[in-house]
Formats: C-alpha cells, structure tokens, sequence
C-alpha cells in the first residue's frame, strides 16, 4: 500500500474529538479540492510503499489504544485496504474511515464511516490545473447513491466545510438527494466545519456558524488539531 504516513496522535474534528487513536493516512485521491489540506496525499502525492504486516506491527509497538483511523487521500483507492481493515477488526479495534464518500463501502469492516462530501466550494479555479482534472472533481466530487450506501453500512457522521453561508442550501439538497436514496441523514450526525487552516480563519466564520447550526439541528465541528497543533503533518 502507498501510505503517505502513519502517526499516533488525538481526533481533533466530529463526535470522536479528543480520543487518542492510531493514524494511517493512504496516499491518492481521486479528487482536487482547493482548500485540500493534505496536498502530499493528493495533489502530490508521497509516500513509502508498506505491508499490511508492518503497518500492524507499527500500530502494535505505539503506546495503548483502541481507535484507529484509515484516511487519506481517499483511503478506498487503496489496494488492501480491505485487509487492513479486516486485521484490525479481528485485532478488536475502533475503526473511523475517513472518506469523501465518493467509492462504495463494499462491504469494509468499518464503525464509523466519517464523510466529507465536497461542496462546490471545493471546485479549483480555471487554470489552476489541466481542466480535464478540474472536469473530473466536478463530475466525481457528489454521489448521493454512494454516500447512501455508507449510511446503511454503519454508523455515520456527515462533515462538511463550510466556507460561505449559501453553502447551506447545497448541503441540503445534498441531504434531500440522499432521502431519494432512501436513507435520511440524521441532522445531529451533520457536523458543520469552518473553512480555514489558521486560526483567524476559524474565527471569521464562528461569527455565523453558531446560530445555523441552532435554526437547523446540525453540529458545529471544530477543527481542534489545528488550535493544538497547528496546520502540521503527523497530527
Ligand atoms: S478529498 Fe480530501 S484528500 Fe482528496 S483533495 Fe479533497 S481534501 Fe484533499
């Protein structure tokens, strides 16, 4: 597997926010976010090519934990990342997938799938790469039949960056497109999170934010690890 890190350290963002866990982060994606924050799992891709084996003996030899987080990039391009799940399923381990929730489950050990649907906000500007690729985030970037599926698969939360308040009325038609999947998202598992990765840029957007989420039941997902440890790999 081409994985881009491995790290232990603390959840910073949605309902597991505090727990120490165990971090593989997969290198690829099939996307181009603007905003992304882990351009070195996806717009450059780098990393070492490992065993499932020595991932697990790595994970093993870290300090006690029972969480383990599988993220990306977009961790369901990776080859055996079934099997890594598996072992540590059998291991007894708490596995999040973290996952812009555009590839099916297919049936992956999982117990809490954290999706982050990308909003048009997360379109690149003309130019700013090949516009095959820019085509290719836009027509990739929303499947509302394949988030479906993960909310049938197991426990959920639904993140989304929010950067603007017409954002708003896309993640509902987004959840309203999902309902015609036949599966409705339950709004205290929505988590809203501010676009930024300094923390002036949280602050702008926590003027707003609050009361949104009080007029429509959803939550507000702080993005701890960057008020902990800044915008810094390894975290
Ligand atoms: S899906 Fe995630 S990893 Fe991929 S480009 Fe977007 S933010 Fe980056």
């Amino acid at each position: 597997m081409y994985i881009a890190e491995t790290f232990h350290s603390i959840q910073g963002e949605g309902a597991l926010t505090g727990t120490p866990s165990f971090f593989i982060r997969t290198s690829g994606c099939n996307l181009r976010c603007r905003w992304c924050d882990t351009p070195y799992a996806s717009w450059n891709p780098e990393g070492t090519q490992r065993s499932v084996d020595s991932i697990l003996e790595e994970a093993a030899s870290r300090p006690a934990f029972r969480h383990v987080v599988l993220t990306g990039g977009e961790p369901l391009l990776a080859k055996e990342i079934h099997d890594l799940a598996q072992s540590f399923r059998t291991a007894g381990h708490h596995i999040t997938i973290e996952t812009a929730g555009t590839l099916a489950p297919d049936n992956i050990p999982c117990d809490l799938a954290s999706l982050s649907p990308k909003l048009s906000n997360s379109t690149p500007p003309p130019n700013s790469l090949p516009e095959a690729q820019r085509q290719r985030h836009e027509s990739q970037r929303l499947n509302p039949r394949v988030i479906a599926a993960w909310l049938r698969h197991c426990d959920y939360q639904l993140k989304f960056v929010v950067s603007q308040k017409s954002d708003l009325d896309e993640i509902h038609r987004l959840l309203e497109a999902i309902n015609q999947e036949g599966v409705r998202p339950i709004p205290s598992r929505v988590f809203l999170m501010p676009e930024g990765i300094t923390e002036t840029e949280l602050q702008s957007k926590r003027a707003w934010l609050p009361q949104i989420c009080q007029e429509t039941g959803f939550r507000l997902c702080e993005r701890m690890h960057i008020l902990w440890f800044g915008n810094r790999r390894g975290t």
